[in-house]
This record gives structure tokens, sequence and C-alpha cells, in this order.
């Protein structure tokens, strides 16, 4: 069997490592922080104390990492002392340019790689049921396929590499925006006194339903039960949504492109931040429209 090198075990390196082990699968952890490892060894995730040890004792190896400067750096260590046939996977959300720099970089030493950024959040991280967007050869992705498999309930193929930074990008502008209307729709309604349950019954059957409506709703006891019902634990927080906007203002400036009304969105999750809002959920958006 495989065995895995898993680097960056936080909220979803966890889980994801965890369920790899569980899976029978060798898993071999880093992490700059140790105490990490306290509960993993409890799944057998063996901690191990450099990357120089990870790149060169594993089959595959898959980073789960806070931003592309950590991926950098981390993936500059790793090929400098990979063996032959490593696959290479990257599965937190990066910049797109990152992403591509660190697929050539591994390609020109003949190395296979993956950008797999997930939605799902840590709930599905812990129930194996993330998604995984992904960019790279169709070689290497049939190769962590069965590993997507144990983590995640579904992964797509998007295209070449950066495809899935790219999806998963575009995925987050479009969820945060749908949430910012869905938001001022709400906020029409209430100063319509209209009757809050009727109104989740009429629009998540109708032409403006969506998964911010259907699924999140951001009002307690109202649809299925959502962070709202929870004073706004996340969940996806607001301070992940904000890096995953300016990471698709950055991407779209990259391609001098203008998101309009992404930038407006952008504004309003960084209003909330700004405010010490950061750990909230981030459907917590519709108390902080002003
Ligand atoms: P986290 O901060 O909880 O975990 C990151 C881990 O990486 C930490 O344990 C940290 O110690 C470790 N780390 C940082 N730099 C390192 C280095 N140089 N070497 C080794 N370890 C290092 O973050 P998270 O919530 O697990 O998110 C990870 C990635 O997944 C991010 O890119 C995030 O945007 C993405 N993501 C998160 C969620 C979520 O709900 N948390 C959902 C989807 C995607």
């Amino acid at each position: 069997m495989k065995k895995i090198g898993f680097i960056g075990l936080g909220n979803m390196g966890f889980f994801m490592s965890k369920n790899l082990s569980l899976a029978g699968f060798e898993v071999n952890g880093f992490d700059l922080n140790k105490n990490v490892f306290k509960k993993l060894n409890e799944f057998h995730v063996n901690k191990i104390n450099s990357i120089d040890e990870i790149s060169s004792q594993n089959d595959i190896i898959i980073t789960m990492l806070p931003n592309g400067s950590s991926v950098e750096e981390v993936w500059i260590s790793i090929l400098k002392n990979v063996k032959p046939n490593t696959l290479i996977v990257d599965c937190s959300t990066i910049d797109i340019k990152t992403s591509k720099k660190m697929h050539l970089i591994a390609k020109n030493i003949n190395i296979l790689s993956l950008d797999a950024p997930v939605s799902g959040g840590t709930i599905g991280a812990e129930n194996g049921s993330l998604t995984f967007m992904v960019g790279g050869e169709l070689e290497a992705f049939n190769k962590m396929l069965p590993l997507f498999n144990i983590m995640g309930s579904k992964s797509i193929l998007c295209g070449e590499a950066g495809s899935g930074q790219a999806t998963k990008i575009c995925n987050n502008l479009l969820l945060a925006t749908s949430m910012v209307g869905l938001g001022e729709a709400i906020e029409l309604a209430n100063s319509n006194k209209l009757n809050m349950n009727k109104f989740y019954e009429v629009l998540s059957t109708s032409t403006s339903s969506c998964w911010a409506l259907n699924n999140y709703f951001p009002i307690k006891g109202i649809g299925p039960t959502t962070p709202a019902d929870n004073d706004f634990k996340p969940g996806f927080s607001s301070q992940l949504m904000l890096k995953d906007l300016s990471l698709a203002i950055d991407a779209a400036q990259n391609d001098n492109l203008k998101l309009k009304l992404g930038e407006i969105v952008f504004q309003k999750y960084k209003n909330m931040i700004d405010h010490n809002n950061g750990s909230l959920d981030f459907s917590a958006i519709i108390n902080q429209l002003d």
C-alpha cells in the first residue's frame, strides 16, 4: 500500500490525514505546530520531524497549508529531496500564480503534481465528504483518485495545472456574492414585515433558490440547521472568505479584469473583519451589510 506524507495538520488536514490513516494507509505527518500530534497519534498518524524525511520516504505527499507563501516554501523543500515517481498534491486554497509555478518546478524534474483545493469545510473534512477541484494531468489525477475518494465524495479534474485553484476562487466569489444578495433580500422582506418561514418556503423553491438560500439560510430557526442557529460559529469563517475573495480579485487583476460586484462584496467582508468579526461564519454578513 502507498505511503502518504501529509504536511499541514490544522483544522482541515487533521481530519483528512485521520481519514486516510483509518482507511489503512501509512500516514506520515509534518506540522510546525507539534501539538497537533497529541490527538493524531491516537489515529496512528506518525509524527515526522522534518520535511526532508517526508519528501524522501513517501509515494504521495499532500499539503494543506494556510497560503501561497507557505505552500511555496514547503514545496521547494519537498522538491529538493523528493524520490522519483512521487506525486505531490496541494489541497490548500492559494493564488493561481503560485500554484502554476509549483507545478512547473515539479514538472521540470519529472515529478507529477496536482492542485486540489476543497469545498466542504471542516465538517466535510471530518465526514470524508469534501469536493476536490483538481488541476493537473490525468495520470496524476487517476493516481490520486483512491485517496480523493476516501477524503471526499466528489473529485473533478477541472483542467490543466492551476485549474483547481481557479475553479475554487470562482466558486467562493459567487458564494460570497449570493450570500450578500440574500442578506439584502432578507432586509427588504423584514422591512415589509413578511413572514420569514413563508419567505423561505417560497424563495427556496423559486427562481432565486441557490445553495446559500436553500442550505445556509442566515436566519435562526428558518430552513435547515446552519451557523445562524449557533451564534454564527463557523462553518466557514469570514476571515477565510475574505482571503478567497482577495485571491479572486488578484487573479482578475492579473488577467486585466475588474470584478465590479466582487470588489463591493470584498469591502463588505473587509468591514466585517475590521470590526473584529472575522471569526464569525461568513453568513453573519447579514448583520454587517451597511
Ligand atoms: P489551519 O491554519 O487550521 O492549518 C494549517 C496548518 O499548517 C497549521 O497546523 C500550521 O501549523 C501548519 N503550517 C503552516 N505553515 C507550515 C509550514 N511551513 N510547514 C508545516 N506546517 C505548516 O488552516 P485550515 O483551516 O486547515 O486550512 C488549510 C487550507 O485549507 C487553507 O488554505 C484554507 O484556505 C483551506 N480551506 C479551509 C477550509 C476551512 O473551513 N477551514 C475550507 C476550505 C478550504
